[in-house]
């Protein structure tokens, strides 16, 4: 009898070996390249993923919420974040990366090296030093790889406005490139700022935008939005949030041009795959 118990359970053990190199062959086999703008309340967090890489801008306001939803996409044995790029310093884009440093090998970290006053930078960034995470500078002219895709940062430049109480102003704004299609992504990149953005002479098109600042007035000015001419637009918003993002005047702006809107805050997390 006890022969028998063993051979069962050896069996056992082996069927579930079996499921797990299944399970990890099927999904190494279906590398697509993955967008997913997660939904995580009123904030923002996107995750790139390509494979066993990911890249994921911002991280929204809570570690629980950010590391249930990538827990829906990065498959259990991954525990390697490749790059994490916070766009600016606030709470609702960097909460949750805390979560994530402290859950995952992060192998590089990426800012605008904007000062920050929140508890929560001052956090975030002391993690980045006990890690020893490498730390780069988010700057235009920057280009990450990811297989076939590329994410140009565009903004900002050399020159920061670098103020404590005016945070959005230095958010990072990037476009990522894949065949024929594109994003843009845009933290919470103000209206304020469009002429030095402008200025710097950066391609904005893209087929996909994420919309500035949860759909903020004062952001997406109709000039952004004539330079970006996206097909498809991304809110992302929590429900009844107190600021009162999106703004009416963006959705109807977006909508009387045909584009497509879509907001987590509706449909849950927005899933691209190519
Ligand atoms: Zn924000």
């Amino acid at each position: 009898m006890k022969s028998r118990k063993i051979v069962y359970g050896f069996l056992g053990m082996l069927l579930v070996i079996s499921l797990l190199l299944a399970g990890i062959i099927l999904h190494l086999r279906n590398q697509k390249l993955k967008i997913v703008f997660l939904d995580v309340g009123q904030g923002d967090a996107v995750l790139i993923e390509k494979g066993s890489n990911q890249i994921l801008i911002d991280g929204g306001p809570s570690s629980q919420k950010e590391l249930e939803e990538l827990g829906k996409y990065i498959p259990f044995w991954d525990r390697t974040i490749e790059l994490v790029i916070a766009t600016h310093p606030d709470q609702d884009h960097i909460g949750g990366l805390i979560g994530v440093l402290k859950n995952y090998k992060v192998c590089e970290e990426m800012d605008n090296a904007a000062t920050g006053d929140s508890d929560a930078y001052k956090n975030y960034l002391q993690l980045i030093d006990e890690k020893k995470i490498d730390r780069l500078r988010g700057e235009r002219g920057m280009n990450i790889k990811l297989a076939e895709a590329n994410l140009a940062i565009l903004y900002p430049g050399k020159n920061l406005v670098n103020n404590p109480k005016d945070t959005n102003a230095d958010s990072i704004v990037a476009k990522m490139t894949s065949g024929q299609n594109s994003f843009l992504f845009t933290g919470d990149f103000p209206t304020e700022q469009d002429t030095k953005i402008f200025a710097a002479g950066v391609d904005l098109a893209a087929t996909i935008l994420k919309v500035a600042h949860h759909g903020s007035k004062y952001a997406t000015s109709t000039e952004f939005l004539d330079r970006v001419r996206p097909q498809e637009a991304i809110i992302s918003v929590g429900a009844n949030n107190r600021y009162g993002h999106p703004a009416a005047e963006v959705v109807d702006k977006l909508k009387t041009r045909g584009i497509l809107v879509k907001r987590t805050d509706q449909l849950g997390d927005i899933e691209y795959d190519f």
